[in-house]
């Protein structure tokens, strides 16, 4: 079997959308899953809305998502990599040239003279006689004096569309076709001498030896174009699968506008690449075992196929990806949790730098079986390192109003006084033992000792935070929070 080759083709006009991430990563899992190779090709032939730097945001949107290329243009100190190059577009101009010079050569391409004055007009008359704008043919069968006789005027190149139909047998979309007279002689190459998309696309797929060509369904029919370009430069014919839109949460397509159409929004947010490319793919591929939502990137690999790709698009779906990444959270061990959430802590301001590493393993181990996303590291420990300086007015409304709320938080503190192995276990028992001696509910305690330590009513399990805050720590807050209490308590 031929070894399998697939590319993303993205252009570089903008950020990496959501929806070519999706593209990029199914192509990425075939090859991946087949053992054939993905590559990189930057389609930055647009060069008025082509910039350097959305070339690499599209780059480092791959490389965040773990979605590597085996062939590709240089990025970020790496060279380019592939024997089939170069990668840019850009940089392939003239191979673009000489294929359709070998299209002119053949009689498949002929030159158009026809100025823009002579099209326009051409154009409004169809308008106004309600027909479908078409190209005449006026150029179509030119004698080599009638060529000659044009000297240096300028011209573009089309293609001749032959007769007969064209058919697509799309992994996705079935069986499409079309009647060749439907598709006009297109322009291949323009007046300035720049190949069109369409005619680069397939130099560059049939050149570079791609076997699958998936991509948005937008293209689709362009595909029509694409097969009889790839026909009349005998190249071997890829299949194709022409892969459904990512919807918004209302349906719609989503719009460059909305936020996490970015694929880097979603780490902004505190979200794992894991969950991101979890996400996706489920938006355009269904798993074999019904229902199953979470795979690792290891897994998905194993698991994927093309024939379950789906031909309806996939509707964002916020509350699963949030409960995605906490399972992906769930995932990690707490060291590499560890690892992902002190930059966030040190951007939120926080000197982690006065405690070791495994106190800040234990930190983040608490908190992972609670945490959405990484973002949320910060209300769940904030207070670890700095004290409250102000409390939850609701909590302290409902743990703190009470009359007893102040002998409460005192019988609390001369329960932790004498203990001097300061442990989960230890504090767990303490509290046992007010239960007990006092036969009001674990509650009464715990929620207004959580309202003193850290200022809220959520967080890391309360035992596991105060053994983490220490001992010293605390009492100090108990005593403090005793104070204010007793304050308000004056002051009602
Ligand atoms: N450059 C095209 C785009 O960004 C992709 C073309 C293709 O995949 O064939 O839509």
């Amino acid at each position: 079997m031929t070894p399998i080759r697939v590319r993303i083709a993205p252009s570089p006009t903008g950020f990496f959308h959501i929806g070519n991430a999706k593209t990029a990563l199914i192509n990425w899992l075939y090859a991946r899953k087949t053992g054939g190779t993905f590559i990189l090709r930057l389609e930055d032939t647009d060069t008025e809305r082509s910039e350097a730097q959305y070339a690499d945001i599209i780059c480092e949107g791959l490389r965040w998502l773990g979605i590597d290329w085996d062939e590709g243009p240089a990025f970020g100190g790496e060279a380019e990599r592939g024997a089939l190059g170069p990668y840019r577009q850009s940089e392939r101009r003239e191979i673009h040239c000489r294929e359709a010079q070998r299209l002119v050569d053949d009689a498949k391409a002929y030159r158009c003279f026809c100025t823009k004055e002579e099209l326009d007009a051409e154009r409004e008359r169809a308008q106004a006689e309600k027909r479908p704008p078409r190209y005449s043919g006026k150029c179509r069968n030119l004698t080599a004096e009638q060529i000659a006789a044009m000297g240096d005027r300028p011209y573009s190149v089309r293609f001749r569309v032959p007769e007969g139909a064209t058919v697509i047998e799309d992994l996705v979309q079935g069986s499409v076709r079309v009647e060749n007279k439907e598709i006009d002689d297109f322009i291949i190459v323009k007046p300035n001498g720049d190949p069109v998309f369409h005619l680069a696309v397939v130099v560059d797929d049939g050149l570079m030896e791609i076997t699958h060509v998936m991509r948005g369904d937008d293209h689709l029919t362009n595909a029509f174009r694409h097969v009889l370009l790839f026909n009349a430069l005998g190249y071997k014919l890829p299949t194709f699968a022409h892969l459904p839109m990512v919807l918004d949460e209302t349906g719609k397509k989503y719009s460059k506008r909305l936020h996490g159409a970015n694929v880097l929004d979603w780490r902004e947010d505190g979200y794992l690449p894991e969950t991101i490319v979890n996400y996706l793919v489920l938006l355009g591929w269904t798993p074999e075992e019904e229902g199953r939502e979470l795979f690792t990137r290891t897994e998905l690999v194993e698991a994927f196929s093309l024939e379950r790709l789906g031909k309806s698009a996939g509707k964002f779906d916020l509350k699963k990806l949030q409960w995605l990444n906490g399972q992906h959270i769930r995932m990690l061990s707490p060291e590499e949790l560890r690892d992902k959430v002190l930059p966030i802590l040190h951007k939120a301001g926080f000197d982690t730098s006065v405690k070791s590493q495994e106190w800040l393993t234990r930190m983040a181990a608490i908190c992972q079986e609670k945490i959405p996303t990484l973002n949320e590291i910060v209300p769940y420990t904030d207070f670890f390192f700095v004290a409250p300086t102000a409390y939850d007015e609701k909590a302290v409304a409902k743990q703190w109003g009470k009359p007893y709320a102040a002998e409460h938080l005192a019988s609390i503190i001369a329960a932790f006084e004498p203990i001097s192995s300061w442990d989960h276990d230890t504090l767990k028992a303490a509290f046992e033992k007010l239960v007990a001696d006092t036969g009001l509910a674990l509650g009464q305690f715990v929620h207004p000792t959580r309202l003193a330590l850290t200022g809220k009513s959520v967080g890391p399990g309360l035992f596991e935070l105060t053994e983490l805050l220490g001992k010293d720590e605390s009492l100090n807050r108990l005593r403090a929070a005793a104070a204010f209490v007793r304050a308000r308590g004056d002051a009602a």
